[in-house]
């Protein structure tokens, strides 16, 4: 029996979210469209969009572990890239205004740090090479639209 919900499914926004979304959506339609309203560069650089990517960015355990099971090896294509794995608590040092410096401790527990840029493009990257995927970039959507087929219950 065929997974496949319907022909097309069109993804708003091709940031973290809507990639993640896309590489999911692939294994039930024949075809997912990306909208992204910027332009994106051939590398990990900041963009409007996205005002929040010049903060420094670490990707916590659950969310590196929903994006490896989205896109297996996501990880190691991440470190690959220059992502930097940190130890909560041990490599990184907290400071409270009441308390002062917080000791160090080993939770065990580690985070890997990027750029949101470098993140967002090891994304598009695995993104991009599922066949039935396809980023448009430049697309900014204005209005969502039924189509008299969706309105009625059927796939788009
Ligand atoms: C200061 C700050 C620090 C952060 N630090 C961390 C951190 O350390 N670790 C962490 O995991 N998260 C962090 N976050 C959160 C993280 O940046 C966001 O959760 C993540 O970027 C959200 O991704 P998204 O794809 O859902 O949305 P967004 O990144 O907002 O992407 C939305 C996309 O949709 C596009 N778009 C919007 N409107 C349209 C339209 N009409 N048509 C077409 N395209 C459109 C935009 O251009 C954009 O590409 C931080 C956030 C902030 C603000």
């Amino acid at each position: 029996m065929s997974s496949l919900f319907g022909r097309r499914a069109v993804v708003v926004g091709g940031g973290i979210g809507g990639l993640s979304v896309a590489g999911v959506l692939a294994g039930y339609f024949e075809q997912v469209d990306v909208l992204e309203r910027d332009c994106l560069a051939a590398s990990a650089e900041s963009r409007p969009g996205t005002a929040q990517d010049r903060h420094p960015h670490g990707l916590l355990a659950g969310g590196l572990k929903a994006l490896g099971e989205i896109f297996p090896g996501f990880e190691r294509d991440l470190a690959e890239a220059g992502a930097v794995s940190v130890g909560v608590a041990r490599d990184i040092r907290y400071e409270r205004a009441d308390v002062g410096i917080l000791p160090k401790r080993d939770f065990g527990l580690t985070i890997l740090c990027a750029s949101r840029p470098l993140i967002e493009f090891v994304l598009r990257r695995r993104a991009m090479a599922i066949a039935n995927i396809a980023l448009r970039p430049g697309c900014r959507v204005t209005e969502i639209v039924p189509s008299h087929e969706a309105a009625h219950g059927g796939a788009v």
